[in-house]
């Protein structure tokens, strides 16, 4: 049996241990540097049995992903591959020597800038520059952590309290994000943000401030849109 974690509380491990139920982390996005430490496990204590890494793994510059296995299961993967002669698990593009190179050189500047502990010293600054538009009439809730941040917009500030879809609130959040300049992912009314980890205390401040720009502009147009329902 098999778990999916994307990060609850690391008190799960125990229930999962007692049960023999294996837990795979998903460290798709949080894996190398995002949250400010290597892994996401890191900064919750969590000891999975698998983990799946991509994305950062090559900066993105060459398409990869990778699984990492525990001793446990590799060994269960290798005696098998020993009775078929060959190591029984694969693709056709598996292990491609022109990805691999790429990846192992990201994860090799990564060490090198040391950007973990970049990511710490400008992601307190991110963190607390967007919350501080928490109290937004049109914001449910800003959460992240690290360099990674979700806004949840909602009416009176309630998630009971939807804005109607065919507004789009989080499509003209991000309208006037690329008005000036900045790109976020739009999902529905919630936004992403996920910028580049080698940013400058100055551009942190940059989104900081495009953010708010945006914001207000987005508060503008509702009001509006609210007059013209009335
Ligand atoms: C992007 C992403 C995926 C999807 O990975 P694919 O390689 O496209 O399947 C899975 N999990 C997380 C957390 C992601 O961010």
């Amino acid at each position: 049996m098999l778990t999916m974690c994307y990060f609850p509380s690391y008190q799960i491990q125990a229930v999962l241990k007692k049960y023999d139920v294996l837990l795979i982390a998903d460290e798709v996005i949080t894996a190398f540097g995002r949250l400010g430490t290597m892994f996401g496990c890191d900064m919750y204590n969590i000891q999975p049995d698998l983990v799946s890494i991509a994305k950062a793994l090559s900066s993105a510059y060459m398409p990869i992903a990778a699984i990492l296995v525990s001793p446990e299961i590799a060994d269960v993967v290798h005696s098998q591959s020993s009775k078929l002669g060959s190591f029984a698990h694969g693709f056709t593009y598996s292990g491609h020597p022109v990805a691999c190179a790429v990846a192992i050189e990201a994860l090799k500047i990564y060490k090198e800038r040391n950007i973990t502990e970049h990511v710490n010293t400008i992601a307190t600054r991110f963190q607390e520059g967007i919350k501080a538009f928490s109290g937004s009439p049109i914001i449910g809730e800003i959460r992240g952590l690290g360099l990674i941040l979700g806004t949840e917009f909602a009416d009176n500030k309630s998630p009971n309290d939807p804005f109607p879809a065919e507004w789009g609130v989080g499509s003209i959040f991000g309208a006037e994000c690329e008005k000036r300049g900045m790109l976020i992912r739009v999902a529905g009314d919630n936004i992403m943000l996920s910028p580049p980890l080698i940013m400058t205390p100055d551009e942190v401040e940059e989104i900081v401030s495009k953010y708010g720009g945006a914001l207000k502009a987005t508060e503008e147009r509702i009001e509006e849109l609210k007059s013209a329902k009335r």
